[in-house]
Order: C-alpha cells, then structure tokens, then sequence
C-alpha cells in the first residue's frame, strides 16, 4: 500500500513514509539546566522515547542545547516560539529538528531565513499549529487551523525547503481528529499528532487516546505525543501502549486480566500489580493471562503464552493453554514468576 506521507529524517530517524510511528515526549526541566534536562532525556531513553523536545523560550536556553544534545542519544527538537533569533541559534547549535508555531513568528522573511538556515544544515522543521496559540477563537476553529498551517508550509515551500512536519492539535479530541484528517487530505508531509493541554493522567491517558487512536486507526499520524500533567515517563509508556494495542508496534509484556467480581478467591489485583512492576521492562512479545475463576481463566490462558486462573485460595497456571501447575494463594506469585521467567528465558 502506498504511504499516505513522504519520509523525512530526524537525526539518525525517520518518520513517515511507512516508517514505524515513533513515539515522542518534551522535557519538563529548564533547558538551561543541562545536567537536570539531560538526567530527565535519558530517563525518556530508557522508557522508550524515540524523540525529544525542549522548550527554548530564551537565548540561554538555545545556548545549552549543544551540551545537551552531546550527552544524549536519541534525536534533539528544539521548541521555538516568538523569537526568530532563538530559531536560529537553535539550528546552529546542531538541534536535529526545530518546532515553529505559524501563529507566533509571522514575518514571512525570517520563516525564509530560519528556513534555509535549517536547510543548510538538513534539519526538518515542524509546523505546529496549536489551537490554543489564536489571539481570537476563530469561528471554524477547523478551517483556520488547517489554513494557519498550510500558509506557513507555503512560505516554508516559496524558498523549496520541504524538509516539513506538520502537526495540528487542539485540547478537543473530536476537533483535533477533523483537522488532522482535513491536513492529511492536502499534504503528504509526516504529521506530528496529539491532543495538546490533555491534562492529568487520567484524563489525558482517555482523551489522548481517542483522538491519537482514531487518526492512527485511519492510517493518519507517523510520530505521536501524549501531552500529560505528569511525569513525562508516562507519555511514553502511554505512546507505546497505544502502538501496541492498535498492533503497530511489537513486542513487550501484554497482561490480559479480568476486572475480578464474586467468584475472585485470590488477590488477583496484588498479582497483577507484582507482574506488572517486575516484568515491565521486557521487550520481547509475551501475552500473559492473569484471571480470576475458572469462567473465562482457561478460555483466556489458551490464548496467552502464559495463564493463571483463581480457583478456591489457589491457581492453576497455564502455559499455552495446557495446566502445568496447581499451586496454593500463599505461593501463587512466586510460583507464577518461576514459570514467566522460564517462559521469557526460552523465547529470548
Ligand atoms: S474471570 Fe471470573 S473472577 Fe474474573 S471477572 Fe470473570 S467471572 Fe469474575
């Protein structure tokens, strides 16, 4: 099938052009803290982030972004907004990508500046488009937003720097959705999606999800961001379950348990609780089924790599369906880990 985007590098990534989503996140330290931006972009490395973003809202900032990106091994985004003069330090100090928002650098000769400046080092620039970034709600909010980014990519075009990512978000899932979908009709560049300002982890991990998960189930989106008041380890490990669940990313453990009700004999929630801490990190695909009773335990452990259905203060535990122990409450988990573990060791 042909790709609905073409492909554009990042640093030592790509996005677009049936590459893999890549999942992305932005520092929530001072820039000009080197050493607390670093310890944090390294965290996000480890947690799986693919790209990173840092505020740049003044010189000093734009200044350490070069320390920075020497400490650090996954692509650097420098998030510029008002100031073109920060644009372009940020670009000389060797940033992969540079983010502008049309609605707040609107000299049309800087963009052209800024962008042969990012073209001579062979850096992409985002378009993004914030909904939020109007000075007046505009009345289709849709229209405008597609408009805001298709006149920045014509200026960006006029001096033939096509090196462009466009993204268009709104804190309103629905709206966000029906930009995007109207962007990805008119351009083939790689788009950027999310839902901006989601909020705290449960709202946005529900929010971000319906909007980031619809586009994606149309095909539309190559690098994806959830935006959470939070720690931003959680947007990546929110990005890379979604990828998961909608089968565009492989790998990693993959817990099916059931909610529990009144025939739950075990403390399944502990269980669940112990597996997932201990076995997060594993990278291989793995499908665990942890269950509560015999009514949908054994239905559900023949689907899994590995099982364990409640029974009365006990458990049977499963490998592909077939029973392989039965094994009291009280050594349940310890009993359930030796057979994961074993379990992961023969499929590494
Ligand atoms: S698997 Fe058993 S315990 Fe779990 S929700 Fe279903 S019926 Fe209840």
């Amino acid at each position: 099938m042909k790709s609905r985007s073409i492909a554009v590098n990042i640093g030592n990534r790509t996005i677009g052009g049936g590459n893999p989503i890549l999942v992305q996140s932005m520092a929530k330290t001072d820039t000009r803290d080197v050493v607390s931006t670093v310890n944090q972009i390294l965290r996000l490395e480890e947690a799986g982030c693919d790209l990173v973003r840092v505020a740049v809202p003044d010189i000093e900032s734009a200044e350490a972004l070069s320390k920075i990106k020497s400490k650090i091994h996954i692509p650097l985004i420098a998030d510029v907004h008002f100031d073109p003069l920060i644009a372009m330090e940020s670009i000389s100090q060797g940033v992969d990508k540079l983010r502008l928002n049309p609605s707040n650098i609107q000299d049309e000769e800087w963009i052209k500046k800024i962008a042969l400046a990012a073209k001579n080092r062979s850096i992409p620039i985002r378009v993004g488009t914030n909904l939020g970034s109007f000075k007046k709600k505009p009345d289709n909010p849709v229209e405008a937003l597609v408009k805001n980014a298709l006149d920045e990519i014509k200026i960006l075009e006029s001096v033939d720097f096509n090196n462009i990512i466009v993204s268009i978000k709104t804190s309103d899932a629905i709206l966000t959705v029906r930009a995007n979908e109207k962007i990805a009709e008119l351009v083939r560049y790689p788009l950027h999606i999310g839902i901006t300002e989601a909020g705290p982890k449960e709202e946005s991990l529900v929010k971000s999800s319906v909007g980031i998960g619809c586009l994606l189930m149309e095909g539309i989106g190559d690098t994806i961001r959830y935006s959470i008041t939070a720690d931003p380890i959680e947007e990546i490990k929110a990005g890379i379950t979604l990828l998961r669940s909608l089968r565009l990313r492989k790998g990693g453990l993959e817990i099916v348990s059931c909610p529990t009700c009144g025939r739950c004999e075990i403390n399944l929630f502990e269980i669940v609780k112990q597996v997932k801490e201990e076995f997060e990190e594993v990278d291989i695909p793995v499908r665990v089924a942890i269950m509560g009773c015999v009514v949908n335990g054994p239905g559900e452990a023949a689907d899994a790599d590995i099982g364990l259905a409640g029974g009365k203060k006990s458990g049977v535990i499963f490998r592909k369906g077939k029973a392989v122990r039965i094994v009291k409450e009280e050594h349940l988990y310890s009993a359930f880990r030796d057979e994961l573990k074993k379990l992961i060791e023969s499929k590494k």
